[in-house]
Order: C-alpha cells, then sequence, then structure tokens
C-alpha cells in the first residue's frame, strides 16, 4: 500500500515539474515593456527647431525616450539634431513637410508632402519613419486611403496640452500633469520655448509617480498598427 502512495506520489510530483516546465518555456517569450511597466509616450510636433536640443538634454537627463514628428523643411536644415535624436534613442515620425492640412490637399500634393519628408529623413539619418501624424490631427477616409498605399499609419493623441496656445511655462505643466495617464500619448511642440523649459519640472514629477518615458514604438508593444489606421482610435463624437 506505501509503495503505491510513493508511485502515486512520484508521478504527480513528475507531472508538476513537467507542467511548470511548459511554464518556464512560455515565460522566455518576454512580455511588451509597457504590459510590465507604467508608460507614457511623449510626443514633440513641428520641429526640429533651434530649442529641440535643450529639450534632448532633459530628456537624456530623466532617461526619457520620445517622439518627434518632424517637419521635412525642417529637417533638411537640421541634419545633427535629427542624427543626435535617434542616436539617444527618440523615434521620429513624418509631420509632412510644410504643416497643412491635408484633407484641404488633393490627393498628389497629400502624397507629395508626405514622400518628400520620408525622403529627406531618410537621407538624413537613414531609416524612414514607420508612422506619421496629419497636422492639426486633420484627416479623414481620404487622407486615410492616401496613408494607406504609403503604408504608414497614423498616430494622434490621448491629450492635447494646446501648449502653442497657452506659452505659458507654468500652464504648460499642470495641463501635461493633468493629461498624463498609463499608455496615454501626448501632444507637445519643441518649438514652443515655453514646453522646452516646462519639461525638467514635468518629468521629475511624472517620474515620480513611477512613469517610464517611452516612444510609440514602445508604447504599441506587440501591437502592429495597419497602414492607414489611426492610433489611438478617437473618441466617439456624442
Ligand atoms: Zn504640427
Amino acid at each position: 500500500m506505501r509503495l503505491i502512495v510513493r508511485m502515486l506520489l512520484a508521478v504527480v510530483c513528475t507531472t508538476g515539474l513537467l507542467a511548470s516546465s511548459a511554464t518556464t518555456a512560455q515565460a522566455v517569450k518576454p512580455k511588451p515593456y509597457c504590459v510590465k511597466y507604467k508608460c507614457i509616450a511623449l510626443t514633440f510636433d513641428d520641429g526640429p527647431w533651434p530649442y529641440t536640443p535643450e529639450l534632448l538634454d532633459t530628456l537624456k537627463k530623466y532617461k526619457a525616450k520620445a517622439t518627434f514628428f518632424v517637419l521635412g523643411r525642417k529637417v533638411a536644415n537640421r541634419p545633427e539634431m535629427m542624427q543626435r535624436m535617434v542616436k539617444e534613442g527618440h523615434e521620429v515620425g513624418n509631420h509632412t513637410w510644410d504643416h497643412p492640412s491635408l484633407t484641404e490637399l488633393s490627393d498628389e500634393d497629400i502624397v507629395a508632402e508626405i514622400t518628400s519628408t520620408q525622403e529627406v529623413i531618410y537621407e538624413t539619418i537613414g531609416r524612414y519613419p514607420t508612422m506619421m501624424r496629419p497636422p492639426n490631427g486633420a484627416t479623414n477616409e481620404r487622407v486615410g486611403e492616401r496613408m494607406a498605399e504609403l503604408g504608414l499609419p497614423q498616430i494622434l493623441w490621448t491629450g492635447s496640452t494646446l501648449d502653442w496656445q497657452a506659452r505659458n511655462q507654468k500652464i504648460i505643466k499642470q495641463r501635461t500633469l493633468k493629461l498624463a495617464k498609463r499608455n496615454g500619448v501626448i501632444l507637445l511642440h519643441d518649438i514652443v520655448p515655453e514646453t522646452v523649459k516646462a519639461m525638467p519640472a514635468v518629468l521629475k514629477t511624472l517620474k515620480a509617480k513611477g512613469y517610464k518615458f517611452v516612444t510609440v514604438s514602445t508604447l504599441l508593444g506587440d501591437r502592429k498598427l495597419a497602414a492607414g489606421e489611426i492610433w489611438p482610435p478617437r473618441p466617439k463624437k456624442k
């Protein structure tokens, strides 16, 4: 009788071991960073601009990664800033050549705005952006179709600071902190000097709250966006 119990025990233990080794094998694939950590994506539009290096210094100090939606015509004038961005681990997205509302352009002009910017970015940093942001968030079905043809998802935001309107360091800081949330995408501008000045305090406060500052791609993790897809999805209009 004792022998049978012992044999049964042995079977149970072996099965248990097998089960646990199977779990270990599954665990080899790491979870996306932002499943594990409280992430936020700070995004800076309309540069690169003379204030951008100061922002890069701040980001570096806080080990923060960000995403820059740049304008083609500015990239052409400031290649060294672009190269520094990439070297320091930030992401670069396409924000058109000249910042028009794409919804008001012909199909041909929409494509020209995007492709000319893709090319100048490639010439400057040796890689093509894999995402774009429509200026002023202006998009529609037609713009979406063109982006689908060009292979680029459209990145919007969960929170807009309206920093370009505020032009006040304290207000920009308060708004950014209020809009901050886990997996949030915050819209800011590195062409606004008050934004650049507000960032040290913003990063310090959010870091203390446990946030990790990541690029949009890191925030997406395993999620692959379709070409032309709008992300984050817009809240449904009431
Ligand atoms: Zn813009």
